[in-house]
């Protein structure tokens, strides 16, 4: 059988990967150019505890009271946009805590193979994976209840790792690079991270010797029936054959998928990042400064900060002064490390309003199928997409665990 999978990100590689692994003939097809690519601009982190969805009950005020304070760590732009309401009401109408609850299992249930997915690739093509756990820092005592609440929820949806909880004094003790006004923090053993670039070099690395073909620079332009049950991809180095078609090109799946008359709400959630040696005591865990939704990841030799949540009516230029913002609201939760001489980055998270990804088949376009829409957790969740949608690819039945995931679910679903 052969398949084209159309986007060679962590996710389209990691489902290559499996698809070629169970026998099939695989082509990847990639535009080839990194501007706006989420996961080489990503913190890299394996985050199952972090499965919550963005929606749920409260978040609008967590986010007017930020707002106020000047410290928000969203943005939606243009604010005017026609194709936002949509977007934003299904937002609203995925956060009930009944959903809420929902999606946390979901998410977390396709994230159970994520540690032990990252962890055997680099047995066996090594890439820097970091095994120090996730420190969720807080500046204040009602920031520290928040990290208790966010692992109790967790914990209801089902998740099971290791959590401890420290004061300030302890948390600067593990920690030496938070700073005086820390706090509390909690310290989940269990979660990783990884430098997101070498990861997807060990991932086309491992793809490759099981036999996908890899082609960049060739931009899936359109998908079409070619006849007996077969499709055409359209790329701008020539057509492709295929049995079945899996659309994994981010953010930009929204325009494929649209082309096959199948519109999903899918928008850009442009995500900022910076990279530096700095100087200063540099961080040994990966942190999430939690009052202010930063990122903080160590890797060998530098340091990675990364924030912003930008919603934007569709791919747009980056706005530079959202870099220094996210920067401005990571220090405070420092000792004295300073970034020097950075690496700026920027990277658009497929978005979908009830943060769950679309996976799955094509609806009414049978041999198609979709993996998209990983939001905030695309790394985190590639493996547990791969080892789920692989086999219902080569033939299988849609398994339980990718139901909630389904392009037809109330809130994916679009007419026109
Ligand atoms: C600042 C930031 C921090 C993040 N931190 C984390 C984190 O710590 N942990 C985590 O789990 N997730 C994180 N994410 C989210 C994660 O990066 C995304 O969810 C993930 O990258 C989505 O994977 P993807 O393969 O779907 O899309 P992408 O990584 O965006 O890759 C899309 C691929 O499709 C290709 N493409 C686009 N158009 C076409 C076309 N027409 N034809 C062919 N190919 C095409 C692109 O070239 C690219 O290779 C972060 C994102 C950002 C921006």
């Amino acid at each position: 059988m052969r398949i084209v999978v159309a986007g060679g990100g962590v996710v389209g590689l990691w489902i290559a990967m499996e698809l070629a692994a169970a026998g099939a003939e695989v082509v990847v097809a990639d535009r080839g150019t990194p501007a706006g690519v989420a996961a080489p601009v990503s913190a890299g982190w394996v985050v199952p505890l972090l499965s919550a969805p963005l929606s749920g009950p409260g978040v609008l005020l967590r986010a007017a009271e930020r707002l106020a304070r000047g410290r928000a760590s969203f943005a939606v732009r243009p604010a005017l946009s026609p194709a936002l309401p949509r977007w934003a009401l299904a937002f609203l109408r995925s956060g009930s805590a009944r959903a809420h609850r929902d999606g946390s299992r979901a998410l977390l249930e396709l994230g159970v193979p994520a540690v032990a997915g990252f962890e055997k690739l680099c047995r066996t093509h090594p890439f820097e994976l970091h095994r120090t756990g996730l420190l969720i820092a807080a500046r204040s005592p009602h920031g520290v209840a928040e990290a208790a609440e966010l692992v109790e929820d967790a914990r209801a949806a089902g998740y099971t790792g290791p959590v401890t909880t420290l004061d300030g004094a302890r948390a600067r003790a593990l920690e030496p690079a938070l700073g005086e006004r820390v706090a509390g923090a909690v310290h989940a053993g269990d979660e990783l991270h990884v430098r997101p670039e070498q990861l997807l070099d060990a991932l086309a690395t491992a793809a490759g010797e099981r036999g996908v073909e890899i082609r960049r620079d060739a931009p899936v332009l359109g998908v079409e029936r070619s006849g007996h049950g077969r499709w055409r991809v359209a790329t701008a180095r020539g057509a492709l054959e295929a049995d079945r078609v899996v659309i994994t090109a981010g953010v930009w799946s929204a325009d494929l998928l649209a082309g096959l008359g199948v519109p999903v709400p899918l928008l850009p959630g442009a995500g900022y990042s910076l990279t530096s040696a700095g100087t200063g005591t540099r961080p040994r865990h990966a942190l999430k400064l939690l009052e202010d939704n930063v990122a903080i990841s160590p890797f060998d030799g530098e340091v990675r900060v990364a924030g912003m949540f930008e919603l934007a009516a569709g791919p747009r230029p980056p706005v530079p002064r959202r870099m220094r913002h996210v920067v401005r609201m990571a220090l405070p939760y420092l000792r004295d490390w300073r970034p020097s001489r950075a690496r700026v980055g920027y990277g658009l998270r497929p978005a979908t309003p009830d943060s769950l990804p679309l996976i799955g088949p094509v609806p009414g376009r049978e041999g198609v199928y979709a993996a998209t829409g990983h939001g905030m957790l695309g790394l985190t969740l590639a493996p547990g997409t791969a080892e789920h949608l692989a086999p219902l690819v080569l033939g299988g039945p849609v398994p339980p665990v990718l139901e909630p995931f389904s392009l037809t679910r109330r809130s994916a679903a679009r007419r026109g």
